[in-house]
Order: structure tokens, then C-alpha cells, then sequence
């Protein structure tokens, strides 16, 4: 039972949310440390993009009424997966169960055959990447900030996740390009930037799946733009899941889950679930703006 005392540490001011941030955080270093005790490059792919299953899980949290009721879903190898729901719809418990904070009540979860209960948790955050919301920035460089989880990324790799964060236009107009302080006192980053920076942090440990929780800041027209390519190019080495706080970002994922109330209540695509489902028309007219959790 990690999820326990390590998010009381964090303390009853922060959300579940920042608490499971700083979990995966520590997780993070932990690996780290695991992974240079057997010299072992992070940088390592942890293997081709597997599909993701949920079978019939049920979860409640402890003392609490059931959260998720036998919910099922496959996101394909290598695709953009969206959940979309309303706030308590149990979108982000899905997230915290794919990592094992919490394990299912019944049921599985699996990565192509594995059920990850037959993993340790160190491998599940290996090959599954979390970038939550408004991710922190560290006080440093540019590149301290991209390598803290991946030391040992080659050049060509660190190259290669700026091409499909598209940051490498940024970083190549910056005079100190990847040396450029950021943070309070060095180089002010936008929150698209801030978020597709994390993304590329994230790539650069070459997870098998990646979990993004979209800001739910609004980002500005060209800034969706870059979020969705990054996206998309994500998913060209990882199985992406994607909890979608603005329909905008998300009307090109090839599949889209409509979670309520803890239940699948249907999956498709965008115009498909337009067309048939009254819950999710509500949710597009009001582009999931109003959804922070
Ligand atoms: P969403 O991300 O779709 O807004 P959540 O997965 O955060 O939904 O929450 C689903 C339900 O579980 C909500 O009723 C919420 O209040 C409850 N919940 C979430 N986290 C906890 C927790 N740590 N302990 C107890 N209940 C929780
Ligand atoms: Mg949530």
C-alpha cells in the first residue's frame, strides 16, 4: 500500500491531484536511482506500444461507495485515446489505477496480455509515463529540466522530442538555446510550452504508454494546434490515453470514452457520439470548459 503514507506526507492542503503528482514525482527519482544501481540507460524503450485494456474493473476508494462499476475499454496500440466525462465521473481514478497508486476492487487491467497486478510498480511507472496538469517547472536550464528523469538521453533523442513537442523552434531562437534559465527569474514559458515541455520529459524516458491530463488553463488557438500535433506524434511510440478537459483539443482522437457516474456510458468517435449521445452534445456545447478536475 504505497498511495497511503506517501500522500499523507504530502499534506491535507494539497488536492489529490498535486498528492498523486508529487507520488509519480518521487516514483520518478526512485526509478532513477533504480535504474543507475543496474546501469541501466532510462533512456531505454521499454518496448513497443501495447494495447490497454480495463476488464470489468470495479474500484471504490476506501470507506467510499463504488467509484468505477465494471468498466471496460480498450485504448488501440499506438493511438490517441480521449476520456472525456463530466468532473467525478472517475477519469482521473482511471489514470491512478493504469499507474497501480490504487489496485482494482475486480477485475484487469492489461498491457497487450500482462495484467500490470503481475508487475512491479517501478516497471508499471516505467512503461507508463503520467504528465498531469500544470506540471511544475524545476529552477534551472532548459535541459535540466528535460533530463531530470532521463540523464543519460542521447543528444539525437533529446533532438528528436523537441522536433515532436515542436519546442526545437523555440529552443533555436533562444541565444543559450537548451542552457536558457527558466522559471521565476530566467525565460518566461507560456502554459502550452510549459505543458508540451513536460510532454517531451515524459518521451524522453520512452514509456510505452503516455497518461496526459490536459491543462485545463485555456490555451490559445496556436497553442492547441501544438498540443494536438504533439499528441499525435506522441502516439507515434506510445499508446496515448488522454483525460480531455476541452473538446476542442480532442476532436481528432481517433477514439474517444464517455465516462458518467463511474460507468462507460459509450465510446466512438466525435461525431459518432455527437450524433447519439444527448450527454456528450451537452458536454460539446459547453467544450468541457467548465470540467477541473
Ligand atoms: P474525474 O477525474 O472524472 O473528475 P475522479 O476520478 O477524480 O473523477 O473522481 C471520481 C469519484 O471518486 C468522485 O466522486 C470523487 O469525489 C471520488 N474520489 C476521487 N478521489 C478520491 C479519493 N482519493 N478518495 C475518495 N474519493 C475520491
Ligand atoms: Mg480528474
Amino acid at each position: 500500500n504505497l498511495g497511503g503514507p506517501v500522500l499523507s506526507l504530502v499534506g491535507g492542503t494539497t488536492s489529490l491531484q498535486q498528492g498523486l503528482g508529487a507520488l509519480a514525482r518521487i516514483e520518478e527519482v526512485r526509478h532513477m536511482e533504480i535504474e543507475t544501481d543496474v546501469d541501466e540507460t532510462p533512456a531505454r524503450p521499454a518496448g513497443p506500444p501495447p494495447r490497454v485494456t480495463l476488464q470489468d474493473v470495479t474500484f471504490a476508494y476506501p470507506g467510499r461507495d463504488s467509484t468505477l462499476d465494471r468498466v471496460s475499454l480498450t485504448a488501440p496500440a499506438g493511438a490517441v485515446t480521449a476520456l472525456v466525462g463530466p468532473s467525478g465521473s472517475g477519469k482521473t481514478t482511471v489514470f491512478s489505477l493504469l499507474q497501480r497508486f490504487y489496485d482494482t476492487g475486480s477485475g484487469r487491467i492489461l498491457l497487450d496480455g500482462t495484467d500490470i497486478t503481475a508487475l512491479s510498480r517501478a516497471e508499471v511507472r516505467r512503461r507508463i509515463a503520467y504528465v498531469e496538469q500544470d506540471t511544475p517547472m524545476l529552477a534551472g536550464t532548459l535541459r535540466e529540466n528535460l533530463l531530470y528523469a532521463a540523464p543519460d538521453a542521447r543528444d539525437e533523442d533529446v533532438a528528436r522530442v523537441l522536433r515532436d513537442t515542436l519546442l526545437d523552434s523555440l529552443v533555436a531562437r533562444l541565444p543559450d538555446g537548451l542552457d536558457t534559465q527558466v522559471g521565476a527569474r530566467g525565460l518566461a514559458l507560456s502554459g502550452g510550452e510549459r505543458q508540451r515541455l513536460a510532454i517531451a520529459r515524459a518521451l524522453l524516458r520512452r514509456p510505452q504508454v503516455l497518461l496526459l491530463d490536459e491543462a485545463t488553463a485555456h490555451l490559445d488557438g496556436v497553442s492547441e494546434t501544438a498540443l494536438r500535433q504533439t499528441v499525435e506524434r506522441a502516439a507515434e511510440h506510445c499508446t496515448v490515453l488522454l483525460i480531455a478537459h476541452r473538446l476542442s483539443t480532442v476532436t481528432s482522437a481517433e477514439h474517444m470514452v464517455l465516462l458518467a457516474d463511474g460507468r462507460v456510458r459509450d465510446h466512438g468517435r466525435h461525431d459518432e457520439l455527437l450524433g447519439r449521445d444527448r450527454l456528450y452534445r451537452d458536454l460539446a456545447a459547453t467544450q468541457l470548459t467548465s470540467s477541473g478536475t
